[in-house]
């Protein structure tokens, strides 16, 4: 098989549709347009019934019950919800009163649409508190119980890091958060999907998740609300028709609540065999370039990781001109393009990862069609780009004579 150009490697940022989701979905923009709210009629009913269908879907991906999903337009929207409408129902003292309303524990290495509402909130009179992590990367109940407060209300932990893919210890989080009778949300948007979630096994209160990192559309997600031990409630951030339990009013995105819905169907059937799969291509993937490349290293816990993600450094080349060396894989950079420059990744630097190291470093996430001839390629490639880079670089010269370059003074203009 030929290989097409750019290959695709960065399904952290998003997968494409799986056929068979947008085959489900198609009937659901023209003959069956009902909306599910209309009680009187055919139309209403059929729509109804597919969303129901599709709530069943994704709550067995998880271990829910079908009562305890709510629809969304995606991770960014759950986890608001889930974080202010919890941190709004469970203050401990009014806004104004002279000392905080509420504490809550988030990591500083979490996605924006985590810490973002945390800020916010911080804005409006809570205590966050933002954990650090060691250099693997990971977030352990030790350091949720060494950051517990008696006002704690609620701690937010992701399941799995977008840009490194490390695990959380998830479940002795929960536990813990369930002994103290704190509400425990956790973004899962990398986690869902593609390993074993069981919510209630698991400890998990509120859990967020996207269509899209799984093979579903973009623009649906999905909010888990524990409904028992204990029953969570939210204060309703948009308020109108009453949908969805009241947490989230609006007519629902019948296509993609479908679409979402089988998309989590094939992610359970296929998940096991996937994992195992996609582990090999990047295992295979990783030991060709630290095999070839000296000065290369993986960031985060080497074995505390989803499978299909891989972030590596390469000393003494240049981040930029990297990404464009390597232009016929699409993948990700430890670089933030910013407005105005280019920022390392917060999260490579929250693991201690050097500013020069984090701007040369590749994100690489395999997904369902990715295939063995592509992480192939990708790993020649690389391993090419980074020898040429290396063949222009005076400090790679001196590291290979032996010269220690921590102890080298430099001159200072
Ligand atoms: C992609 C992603 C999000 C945002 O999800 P959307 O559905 O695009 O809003 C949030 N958290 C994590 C960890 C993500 O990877």
């Amino acid at each position: 098989m030929t290989l097409k150009f750019p290959i695709y490697l960065d399904h952290a940022a998003t997968t494409p549709c799986d056929p068979r989701v947008v085959e489900a979905m198609l009937p659901y923009f023209t003959e069956k347009f009902g909306n599910p709210g209309s009680r009187n009629h055919q139309f209403g009913w059929q729509a109804e019934e597919a969303v129901d269908t599709a709530r069943h879907q994704v709550a067995s991906l998880i271990g829910a019950d079908e009562k305890e999903i709510i629809f969304t337009s995606g991770s960014t929207e759950s986890n608001n919800i889930a974080i202010k409408g919890a941190a709004y129902m469970y203050e401990r003292a009014p806004a104004g009163a002279g000392k905080p309303r509420g504490h809550i524990i988030t990591a500083i290495h979490e996605h924006k649409a985590v810490l973002d509402p945390c800020k916010r909130l911080q804005k409006e009179g809570f205590d966050v508190t933002f954990l650090e992590p060691g250099a693997d990367g990971l977030i352990t109940a030790d350091m949720i119980r060494s950051a517990l407060r008696d006002d704690t209300i609620l701690v937010t932990i992701m399941w799995a890091n977008n840009e490194i893919g490390t695990i959380n210890e998830i479940r002795q989080i929960g536990a813990l958060c369930h002994e103290h009778e704190i509400i425990f949300h956790t973004d899962a948007t990398q986690w869902v999907g593609k390993m074993p979630t069981d919510v209630n096994r698991d400890n998990v209160d509120l859990l967020s998740m996207s269509g899209h990192k799984l093979y579903g559309p973009k623009g649906v997600g999905a909010l888990y609300v524990r409904r028992r031990k204990p029953r969570v409630r939210l204060q309703s951030l948009v308020d109108g028709g009453g949908q969805e339990r009241g947490f989230r009013s609006g007519t629902l995105n019948v296509t993609g609540i479908v679409g979402l819905g089988k998309a989590a169907e094939i992610a359970l059937a296929e998940m096991e065999s996937e994992g195992r799969r996609l582990l090999a291509l990047r295992t295979k993937l990783e030991n060709t370039v630290a095999g070839a490349l000296d000065v290369v290293q993986v960031n985060g816990h080497r074995e505390k990781r989803l499978p299909h993600i891989t972030n590596i450094s390469f000393g003494f080349v240049e981040g930029e001109s990297l990404m464009m060396a390597v232009k016929e894989i699409a993948c990700s950079s430890g670089s933030a393009c910013t407005s105005a420059s280019l920022e390392p990744s917060y999260v490579l630097k929250a693991l201690g990862v050097g500013d020069e190291l984090a701007h040369s470093s590749l994100r690489l996430s395999l997904g369902r069609w990715t295939t063995p001839e592509q992480t192939d390629y990708a790993a020649e490639a690389i391993i090419k780009s980074v020898r040429k880079l290396r063949e222009l670089s005076p400090l790679y010269d001196m590291h290979k004579e032996g010269i220690d370059l921590s102890k080298v003074e430099w001159a200072h203009h």
